[in-house]
């Protein structure tokens, strides 16, 4: 739970505090300090998502407030006394705290823990001069992986947790509705994986563009799925609307993987498309436990994070991020949090 309360001579520091569903601003709050297995990072990017939008502007399920969002962020270790050889370090770290003892962690499925903490949402989050984080959570940046690069390592544990949930996808066409971020990583990850080919569709011509950087086949329109559909279809849009026509772009006997968020969105859809075809629909949460496999994608190169990033803002820019429309803006909105914002 994220909290004021602090000795009033207490070093402080700036981070974006949302108080409540559209209350959010910078605020000067009491710099944390490493307590237990904590290490102290301080954060060099952090990126702003569709989730973290869905907190400043009220529609995320379950959120808490007040709260210093930013769960995808890279920064340098300041203080790590359970494991010095961090400090100086250039660092990213998974934002999972499961319980460790109910019924699902106990079988292996952290991602949907009776009482997850997550670093971003129920406790203080990378928006932020600095933030505390279990040290065992950290992972070495690799060389050669900039700041901004880092902060896309969190939406990749959620791409390899979505490649996971569909199955088999090696020799198998892949269709990805979304050239977002998270669209562009679940691509690469199914390309590394040995799918036969992957195509992502996106109204989005700069998205397009990006796609087509990477390699991957780019279409503007979902009909071209419904038409001939690949026989493994992830949605990364976090559009409602449009889970109905993910089913109908995904091949008979295929996998249909939801991998977006749509809050609380409904949309009306035939369940008869499922049984008719006999698809395997799955939903994929987060990306608990795949930090080490991300990591390892990234420093091998078998998924690239450049051409995804975008300059980075100072912090003080964020409201601009907020305010703009998603088709608008650019995949990721990275912020550098430097001596200016000090
Ligand atoms: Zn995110
Ligand atoms: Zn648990």
């Amino acid at each position: 739970m994220y909290t004021e309360q602090a000795h009033p001579d207490a070093p402080d520091m700036v981070a974006l505090v949302v108080t409540g569903p559209r209350e959010h601003a910078l605020r000067r709050v009491p710099r944390p300090e490493p307590v237990g297995d904590q290490a102290l990072v301080d954060v060099s990017h952090v990126a702003l998502c569709g989730t973290d939008l869905r907190l400043l502007r009220g529609t995320l399920h379950d959120a808490d407030y007040p709260t210093v969002p930013g769960h995808e962020w890279a920064g340098v270790v300041r203080a790590a006394p359970t494991r010095p050889e961090l400090v100086g370090r250039a660092v990213v770290g998974h934002n999972f705290l499961p319980c460790g003892s109910c019924a699902w962690c106990a079988r292996g499925a952290e991602n949907l823990c009776e009482s997850l903490d997550e670093i971003g949402f129920s406790l203080p989050g990378a928006f932020a001069e600095a933030l505390c984080v279990p040290a065992e959570n950290l992972r070495l940046l690799p060389d050669g992986v900039s700041g901004a690069e880092g902060c896309l390592v969190e939406p990749l544990c959620v791409a390899v947790h979505a490649v996971d949930r569909a199955g088999e996808v090696t020799g198998r066409s892949v269709g990805v509705i979304g050239a977002g971020a998270v669209g562009l990583l679940v691509a690469q990850v199914a390309r590394g994986s040995g799918a036969k080919s992957v195509t992502v569709v996106d109204p989005v011509a700069s998205r397009r563009a990006v796609a087509a950087e990477l390699g991957l086949g780019a279409e503007a329109d979902l009909s071209r799925f419904e038409a001939d559909p690949p026989e493994v279809v992830f949605d990364a849009t976090g559009v409602a609307a449009l889970f109905p026509r993910a089913l109908t772009a995904t091949r008979q006997g295929g996998t249909c993987v939801l991998v977006g968020y749509s809050g609380s969105e409904a949309t009306p859809f035939e369940p008869s498309v499922v049984m008719l075809r006999e698809l395997t629909v799955v939903g994929s949460l987060s990306g608990v436990g795949m930090i080490d496999r991300a990591v390892e994608l990234v420093a091998n190169g078998v998924v690239r994070l450049s051409p995804l990033v975008s300059p980075a803002l100072p912090l003080a820019h964020y409201r601009s991020v907020v305010d703009t429309p998603a088709t608008e803006a650019p995949l990721r909105a990275f912020f550098a949090v430097d001596e200016e914002t000090r």
